[in-house]
């Protein structure tokens, strides 16, 4: 079989020695002759994972001493309701960069005062709105860093005069983040850093404890860093997959290795789209996504669009379809999609140009 190249915006592809590893602990956990999916959690060899796994976190993040990292069941999506539960006691503040943000600000509207302070909605969510400002009265300010949908990612640690709060679901690990500038970074595990089923939090500790409303005991994150992670039996099966992934975003030279890589990745396919007169990319140049890479058939190309799809599947491309709400194609490339993955799309582009010029 020729080797599948994979675009999947999420679940991604995960590094074949991850799911290797998977797959022999499924067996044989530890050493332990039980399966992974078996084992209790209230033992030393699952205590090990976990104690490791939290420290690559700080390891390859570089976060500082007076943060914690947690990992939680439920999804990014849960988090949002994490994020407005824990730090919003009178008015909150969002910039809205697509559904992911704008989700995120419907959970804060739920529970108190919320509003987007910028909104780049009104050209579908193709750029980073730029020149807002941010209110000096508000908890925190809540930016998603990588717009998965539409391609945008903003590309600095951005300055903030209060509580800078993110959803790094799929640009996590992806680059080198200034973790001090920010109060809490959140997001799912399977867009850069295992499969779905866990997410992670990274927080500043005395950040917490802020709000004077009821927070139930599991949305309250000063539980989860108390307990470890392990207040309730946690997913054992994607922490295990997580801790594997950043062994090996270790093993590649750390995340200042891995984003090189990843610039390599996005550089050669944004070059692609620019120079192929049969394609054009959707997002603002100056904010392009490193993780996901989209773009439509140039106009008067567009009837052929589903013949690009159908020729990228014959050549083994897999997960290339846009989003509906964008339409055209979006390839994410994530850690562990290769330049080999990359260059396979950027092939497959010049053999349909030829084919039709
Ligand atoms: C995928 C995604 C989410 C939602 O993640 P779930 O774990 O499915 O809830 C949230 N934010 C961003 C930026 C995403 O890419």
């Amino acid at each position: 079989m020729n080797k599948v190249h994979v675009f999947n915006a999420g679940p991604c592809l995960l590094p074949q020695v991850v799911l290797d590893n998977a797959k022999a602990a499924i067996d044989n956990f530890a050493g332990t002759g039980v399966s992974l999916l078996c084992i209790s959690h209230r033992t030393k060899e699952w205590e090990a994972v976990m104690d490791e796994t939290r420290a690559l976190w700080k390891e390859l993040l570089h976060i500082p001493e007076d943060y914690e990292v947690v990992f939680l069941a439920s999804g990014a999506s849960m988090e949002f309701l994490y994020v407005a539960m824990n730090f919003l006691e009178k008015k909150a503040a969002y910039l809205d960069t697509g559904v992911w943000a704008s989700k995120a600000l419907k959970e804060a509207k739920g529970l108190g005062e919320a509003v987007a302070v910028a909104s780049s909605k009104d050209r579908n969510y193709c750029y980073i709105p730029k020149g807002y400002t941010i209110p000096t009265d508000a908890d925190y300010f809540h930016i998603t860093t990588n717009n998965t949908i539409y391609g945008t990612e903003i590309h600095e640690d951005i300055d903030s005069p209060v509580p800078l709060i993110a959803d790094m679901s799929s640009d996590i690990m992806s680059r080198p983040v200034d973790v001090s500038k920010y109060t809490m970074i959140y997001g799912g595990a399977q867009k850069n850093v295992g499969p779905a089923g866990v997410t992670f939090a990274i927080i500043r500790k005395d950040a917490l404890g802020k709000v004077s409303r009821y927070i139930p005991t599991m949305l309250d994150l000063r539980v989860h860093i108390d307990k470890e992670s392990m207040f309730n039996t946690p997913p054992v099966f994607s922490i295990f997959v997580m801790n594997e992934t950043l062994k090996w975003v270790k093993s590649m030279g750390g995340v200042e290795a891995i984003y090189e890589l990843n610039r390599k990745k996005a550089d050669t396919l944004y070059a692609e789209i620019d120079r192929n007169p049969l394609f054009v990319g959707t997002a603002d140049k100056e904010d392009r996504s490193l993780m996901n890479v989209c773009f439509v058939m140039a106009p008067g190309y567009e009837h052929l669009q589903d013949e690009f799809a159908a020729l990228a599947k014959s050549r083994s491309i897999i997960g290339i379809k846009g989003h509906r709400s964008v339409g055209g194609f979006r390839a994410s490339i994530y850690n562990a999609c290769t330049l080999e993955d990359v260059e396979a799309l950027v092939a497959c582009m010049q053999e349909f140009e030829q084919a039709h010029k």
